[in-house]
């Protein structure tokens, strides 16, 4: 999904600055303009496109580049957050935020729960015809009536516990929901909604025979009956229509003043891309929206009606559908969509954590120790745990933009078994010898001390060596690199 617009975006990163380099209007301007032409050939609309870059432009410029983070991989997690702020949301929002058990203003998906018992929450399904909107309220109303529980969540949670945090962490699930075929324009639709629903296990309202014909009646003959049927929610399925026109915002806007609801949900069609922003904003001048529903994200969709629908209408995205089934229905976050469109799962969380665990004090230290070559097997071992600690080394490779596609899995779990060897031999070091390396590469006893480490750490003499003598090459290696960054030294060097 979204698979042109990812790896368009993936190639106009890769045009920034790959060093630490500060980012400056000329050495982003290449990048902007790619980005700028991915963004409207997805579909996006062109002023939201430029806003979007303007506000990344503007951070970007001047910004110290973190100690270990390159000017593209920083930049990209600049990207990432004016994306995630143009779909409404906030990129510094936690995971439980995300999971709907934080703050629940950031709560993607939420349907209000009814504040009394008795009541009932009423949504208004709006859509034009074919956007999936039958297809959706019974998504929803499954969605709605099943816990899904994280696992990892409620790990080690006796029953009381798991009880309570159902009820009151997870509000938006386990209810009771009635659904209502207020279709009245399309004889076929009743029908379609009751074998969606019966798929689903949803109810479904059966009009009585004066109400059959009137939207409005079947409105509120449903909520009357779902409050006495012990429904807390009820989902009216209203009429489609193939354009946005006065007769359906009429009804709508009567249905509405019938029974008040809670949400008025727009279904639009990811596939139409912009026109999908443009649909929920007339829908949203004419009766008054609580949010959208994005639907076929599964298909070839762009990405523009992800990306446009909160900067041009104002509303958010709440729900996206993946697929034809009644299970593929998501609550829709700004982050989680962010990351897919930028499809390097997570640079993001890369610069993140390089940020927050190496300090700059300890970068330049680490940088510094590079550059005189004085960097030992401790420093080693703190650059290796600080990978293990971002995850594995296979993922934090893969987070690395461009790099996803071209290294295979097989080279990056040689990679990391290495690594972990390396780790071992460094622990059966002692502290002079982790602290200088020459003592197993120069020294008189090098051979005694690289047969110990390996039997320390269960390996083969051949392979303490041959660690040590990779670690005295990437030792020179990185002198080099630094001194280049520097911009010094290299004359010496080459002559
Ligand atoms: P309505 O006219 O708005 O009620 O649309 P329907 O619910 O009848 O859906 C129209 C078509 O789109 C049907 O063939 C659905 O199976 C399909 N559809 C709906 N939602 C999705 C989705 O999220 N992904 C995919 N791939 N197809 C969907």
């Amino acid at each position: 999904q979204f698979s042109a617009l990812t790896d368009s975006l993936t190639s106009s990163f890769s045009l920034l600055p790959s060093n630490t380099a500060k980012l400056t209007p000329t050495n982003i301007s290449p990048a902007l303009q790619k980005i700028r032409e991915a963004l409207i050939s997805s579909d996006v609309n062109v002023n939201v496109a430029d806003q979007l870059l303007d506000r990344v432009k503007d951070r970007a410029i001047g910004e110290k580049v973190k100690g270990s983070v390159t000017g593209e991989q920083y930049f990209t997690k600049l990207f990432y957050d004016e994306l995630v702020t143009l779909m409404g949301g906030s990129p510094t929002s936690t995971d439980d935020d995300e999971k709907g058990l934080g703050n629940d203003s950031l709560e993607g998906g939420s349907i209000a729960y009814p504040k009394k018992k008795g009541e009932v929450t009423v949504v208004v399904m709006a859509g034009l015809q074919g956007a999936g909107k039958t297809t959706f309220t019974a998504k929803l109303g499954r969605y709605l009536q099943e816990v899904e529980v994280d696992k990892e969540q409620v790990e080690g949670m006796g029953k009381e516990e798991l009880e309570g945090t159902l009820r009151t962490r997870l509000p938006r699930r386990m209810r009771k929901v009635l659904v209502a075929p207020a279709d009245v324009h399309r004889p076929a639709a009743a029908e379609q909604l009751r074998v969606m629903c019966s798929r689903a296990s949803v109810d479904v309202y059966t009009p009585t025979d004066s109400e059959s014909t009137s939207a409005v009646a079947i409105a509120k003959g449903s909520v009357q009956a779902a409050k006495e049927g012990g429904y807390d929610t009820v989902l009216i399925d209203t009429a489609g229509r193939q354009t946005v026109n006065e007769g359906l915002m009429e009804e709508l806007r009567e249905v509405n003043k019938a029974v008040k609801p809670d949400e008025v949900l727009l279904v639009v069609d990811a596939m139409t891309g912009q026109e999908a922003a443009d649909t929920t904003k007339a829908f949203d001048s004419a009766v008054g929206l609580t949010g959208a529903v994005l639907t076929k994200t599964d298909g070839d969709s762009k990405g523009g009606a992800a990306v446009s629908i909160k900067a041009v209408s104002g509303k958010e995205v709440k729900f996206v559908g993946t697929g034809e089934g009644v299970k593929d229905i998501d609550a829709f976050f700004p982050k989680r969509m962010a990351s897919r469109i930028l499809g390097m799962g997570d640079v993001i969380s890369l610069v993140e954590k390089a940020s927050a665990e190496v300090t700059d004090a300890e970068a330049m230290q680490m940088a510094d120790k590079m550059k005189d070559a004085t960097f030992d097997f401790s420093d080693f071992m703190k650059q290796s745990r600080l990978v293990s600690k971002m995850g594995s080394f296979a993922g934090v490779a893969k987070m690395i933009p461009g790099m996803a596609g071209k290294i295979d899995d097989k080279m990056l779990r040689t990679a990391e078994d290495r690594l972990k060897k390396s780790e071992a031999m460094i622990e059966s070091m002692t502290r002079q010898e982790k602290a200088n390396p020459d003592l197993l590469i120069t020294d008189r006893s090098a051979r005694s001390r690289l047969e110990r480490i390996a039997k320390g750490s269960g390996n083969e003499f051949q392979d303490a060596m041959g660690f040590v003598g990779e670690f005295q090459k990437m030792k020179t290696m990185m002198s080099r690199m630094q001194k280049q960054m520097a911009g010094e030294g290299m004359d010496e060097e080459e002559a």
